[in-house]
């Protein structure tokens, strides 16, 4: 299992992980305001649900500045972006999205498979010096 470079690195990857999990509830938590305001007739709702959606976009736009970095120690490939690269063969997806699956098993397994060369990082700094 690869590690990777940096306790900086690992935490960059942390924060990325949740923007991309943030950026994925943003959308259906806005429908959700959109759907309640209807139901109960308060348009005070449309003002929150356009809300969580500016607030998708800005996690959006980090995630993108964040995670251009955030590379997989093998590939080099950041694996926290959407690139249009073929994925590996057993790459998960989680609702469709290679992304949030790689976000969520960063933040609740502790370590992420690559979606594009297959293979495992644990979410730890490597040890310098010694072999
Ligand atoms: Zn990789």
């Amino acid at each position: 299992m690869h590690r990777l470079p940096s306790h900086a690195t690992l935490r960059r990857f942390r924060v990325a992980s949740l923007l991309v999990i943030l950026m994925f509830l943003s959308a259906p938590a806005a429908l959700g305001f959109i759907f309640y305001g209807f139901i109960k007739g308060e348009h005070g709702w449309f003002a929150i649900a356009g809300g969580v959606v500016a607030a998708g976009l800005i996690f959006m736009v980090l995630n993108l500045i964040m995670s251009g970095r955030l590379r997989c120690p093998l590939c080099m490939v950041p694996s926290l972006q959407n690139r249009r690269c073929s994925k590996h063969k057993s790459a998960a997806t989680l609702f469709g999205s290679h992304r949030l699956f790689v976000a969520q098993s960063i933040l609740f397994k502790g370590s992420f498979r690559c979606p594009y060369c297959g293979e495992p990082t644990a979410m730890m700094v490597r040890e310098r010096g010694r072999r």
